[in-house]
């Protein structure tokens, strides 16, 4: 068998077009622009380059978009006092801080000050918890785009065996909790690996659908999966540069080897990368909805 590739710049493409033509209905019946702020303090080049994406994803789609750029030396205390700010615009229906702060501002601190309503990355434990119990008003968006690929590539989720390599706070726990919810692209039997699991191949070759998130460059091989797997690699790894000098990624699968026995498998690069941005847009979206609604 050889796997049909997942694109998740298609999917991600077309999620973009739904989000679109809700923007617009949002605008003819609510009047109202959703609003999205992306927060980052200092000049961390990666964090530049992911805040100037998703304005420019945020401006494609017609949203009210702010980039609200802060010194690297700006106190914990103005930061919480700029998201209270924020907190009480009505123009701003989302605020996004981006990760990593600087060491003197305490992370977690600052994700809580967000009024969970405006959360759209999902990360604020009222969030967290609605999700735990069945009741989620923010996916967060890693996870939450990858149970869009599997939804909108036909996967059978109902009922599967879903095996998932990596526990964190950010992508493992909340992808596993998003497919075990008694819920429509969900209902899965779910399980979780991670470095103290005792034998990971054997719980990996059980997987219909097997979700890697380790950041371990090639750490499934083809001896690990069963014939006709859905493979998704959330992994992203610099191996090195490209001749043109751009950073050269893989995942933590070995796709070549293991595209030859599953049915389905996402690539690394334009796997599920496009998609969590595109999973803010959908947030920020919801947030305006349920403010406009609630108005
Ligand atoms: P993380 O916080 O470092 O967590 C990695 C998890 O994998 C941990 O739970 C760890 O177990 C487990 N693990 C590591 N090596 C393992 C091994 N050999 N066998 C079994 N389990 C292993 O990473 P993360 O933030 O979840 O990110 C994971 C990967 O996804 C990274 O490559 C990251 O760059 C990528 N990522 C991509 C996107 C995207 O948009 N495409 C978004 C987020 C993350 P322990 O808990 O026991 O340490």
């Amino acid at each position: 068998m050889v796997a049909k590739i997942i694109s998740g710049k298609e999917v991600a493409k077309q999620i973009r077009e739904e989000l679109k033509a809700e923007v617009e209905k949002l605008k003819e019946t609510h009047d109202v622009e959703p609003g999205l702020v992306t927060i980052l303090v200092g000049e961390n080049p990666a964090s530049v380059s992911y805040v100037t994406a998703k304005q420019k994803t945020a401006h494609e789609l017609g949203f009210h978009s702010v980039q609200d750029n802060q010194p690297e030396n700006m106190t914990e205390h103005d930061l919480l006092a700029l998201i209270e700010m924020y907190n009480k615009d009505p123009k701003i229906h989302g605020i996004l801080v981006q990760l990593p702060l600087p060491k003197h501002i305490n992370e977690n601190k600052v994700l809580y000050a967000i009024d969970p309503k405006k959360d759209v990355d999902g990360f604020h434990p009222v969030n967290v918890g609605k999700l735990m119990i069945g009741e989620p008003d923010y996916l967060p968006c890693t996870p939450a785009g990858i149970q869009q690929l599997l939804v909108r590539s036909g996967a059978q989720i109902e009922g599967a065996e879903v095996v998932v390599v990596g526990r964190s706070n950010i992508v493992g726990k909340p992808i596993a909790n998003i497919l075990l919810q008694k819920a429509e692209g969900a209902n899965a039997t779910v399980t979780i690996c991670h470095t103290r699991t005792k034998d990971m191949a054997f719980h990996t070759r059980r997987a219909d659908i097997l979700i890697v998130a380790a950041g371990r460059p090639k750490a499934i091989t083809a001896d690990m999966v069963k014939e006709g797997v859905v493979v998704i690699d959330v992994g992203v790894n610099r191996i090195g540069k490209t001749p043109e000098g751009k950073a050269k990624l893989c995942g933590d699968v070995d796709f070549e080897a293991v595209k030859e026995k599953a049915s389905m498998i996402t690539p690394v690069p334009g796997g599920v990368g496009p998609m969590t941005i595109t999973m803010l847009m959908m947030n920020t979206v919801r947030a305006a909805k349920l403010a406009a609604e609630a108005a």
